[in-house]
């Protein structure tokens, strides 16, 4: 048994093939696939998609931080209509993105911090995206600390340092397919860590591992993302799939969810 953690196979890349997507992912072993919403157009489709597999894809709710800009205020109020409306595994994917633009840099600060206080009220896990932003991620984490906080840092491309720092605030470590490529430097951090440290997502459509690079991806490539982690390890696939599972259902308390 395996968990994507992280993919957005609702989205319009996957138009009129989830089917088949999620056939291929349970017959490589995904049987648990966690999707993270992007701002209020993906929601409908994202619970169509759950509804229809109500015992495989879960629903997170939250505004991404590229999602971000003047209209937040009514984004937010979307995300906290459906909030108390319906149940979900995580708030998510939220963060802070200062690659591609650096425009709304403090709304996404305050918008993130408000989503961390979502997740105390609702008693929710975190789905988090950082890129170029780790250290701005940290210390809005820290303003907004709780006992009984916890998330996965999504796709992390940091330094061993900071990986041992998320741990230590009681996140763990979302790997992907760049752990499968040349000169990431994923592989290395990875190597100071622990497999109960990780779990594994696709974030499907994008980061499809290697053999797949480039191409769109999906939760049932998660098996590539799981063979090379067991390479670093020097440990069984069947190894790896069981302490990451296991990780995940901890940290998102999917035992409690439905
Ligand atoms: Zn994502």
């Amino acid at each position: 048994m395996l968990i994507d953690t992280h993919a957005h196979i609702y989205s319009e890349e996957f138009n009129g093939e989830s089917d088949e997507v999620i056939k291929r992912a349970i017959g490589n072993g995904v049987t648990k696939i966690l999707l993270p919403n992007i701002d209020s157009s993906s929601i409908k489709k994202m619970l169509d998609l759950s509804e229809k597999y109500s015992k495989i894809c879960y629903p997170m709710m939250g505004i991404h931080p590229t999602s971000v800009n003047d209209d937040f205020e009514e984004e937010l109020e979307v995300i906290e209509y459906w909030l108390s409306r319906k149940k979900f595994i995580a708030i998510g994917e939220i963060g802070i993105d200062l690659y591609w633009d650096k425009t709304y840099r403090e709304e996404q600060e305050y918008i993130f911090r408000r989503q961390l206080r979502l997740a105390r009220s609702y008693d929710l896990p975190v789905s988090v995206h950082l890129r170029d932003s780790y250290e701005v991620v940290v210390e809005n984490i820290q303003k907004e600390y709780f006992d009984g906080l916890k998330g996965v840092f999504h796709c992390f491309s940091g330094n061993e340092q900071q990986a041992q720092e998320v741990l230590s605030m009681g996140f763990k470590i979302g790997i992907g397919g760049t752990v499968t490529f040349k000169n990431s430097n994923v592989d290395k951090v990875l190597s100071s860590l622990k497999p109960e440290d990780i779990v594994l997502e696709t974030d499907a459509p994008y980061l499809s591992p290697v053999p797949l690079r480039g191409k769109r991806n999906e939760s049932g490539n998660l098996v590539f993302i799981l063979k090379k982690v067991a390479d670093i390890f020097q440990m069984p696939e069947h190894e790896i799939a069981h302490i990451t599972s296991q990780t995940a259902t901890e940290v998102f308390n999917l035992d409690n969810f439905n």
